[in-house]
């Protein structure tokens, strides 16, 4: 029998991307052919960066994965998948809060477009790491090198002292 050609997505806000979602990438292409990293538009969350903004964050450090590909898209992720051809979707898991919300959505999705979820376990180190815990850390002047690339460190600090963040405020009681 020929084989498959699997595409699949990897749907989110990445904002910013974490080590956390680059494992899930690296973990995530070793099952499919191709992986395109989908950046959601997600309005309704309180955002720190446009959605171009993220997807250029992206492309560099993913460039050198072959399969692994960027794109934005601005519908509902189902349908997305659909026009791309993809026949799966990954989803990363850290705990078990991220088992039932994703439990959830994957019945959803497969209910309403028959696609299929594709779960990878993330490294124990970045178990507890997520863009919002990052947002909230780096507002309120934490380090948060140690859970995201160099480079996005670099475009969150600049971002952050664009709107001013507690960094620039001498101690802590308001
Ligand atoms: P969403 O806006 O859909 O929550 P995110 O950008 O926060 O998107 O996350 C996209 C996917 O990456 C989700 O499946 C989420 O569970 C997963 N994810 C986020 N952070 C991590 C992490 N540290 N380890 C593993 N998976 C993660």
């Amino acid at each position: 029998m020929a084989k498959r050609f699997v595409r699949a997505v990897f749907p989110g806000s990445f904002d910013p991307i974490t080590n956390g979602h680059l494992d899930v990438i690296h973990r995530g292409i070793k099952l499919f052919d191709e992986l395109i990293v989908a950046v959601g538009n997600s309005p309704s969350k309180d955002l720190l960066f446009t959605l171009a903004e993220r997807v250029e964050m992206i492309k560099p450090l993913v460039k050198d994965i072959p399969g692994v590909s960027v794109q934005s898209y601005d519908c509902l992720t189902v349908e997305y998948a659909a026009s791309v051809g993809a026949t799966a979707m990954l989803r990363g898991l850290r705990n078990l809060t991220d088992v039932q919300y994703e439990f959830q959505l994957a019945m959803t999705n497969r209910a309403v477009a028959g696609i299929e979820t594709v779960f990878v376990m993330t490294s124990e180190q970045y178990g507890f790491t997520s863009s919002t815990m990052i947002r909230e850390i780096a507002r309120l002047g934490g380090n948060v090198s140690n859970l995201i690339p160099q480079e996005v460190f670099e475009k969150l600090q600049k971002r952050l002292a664009e709107i001013g963040t507690k960094q620039e405020r001498d101690n802590c009681i308001e």
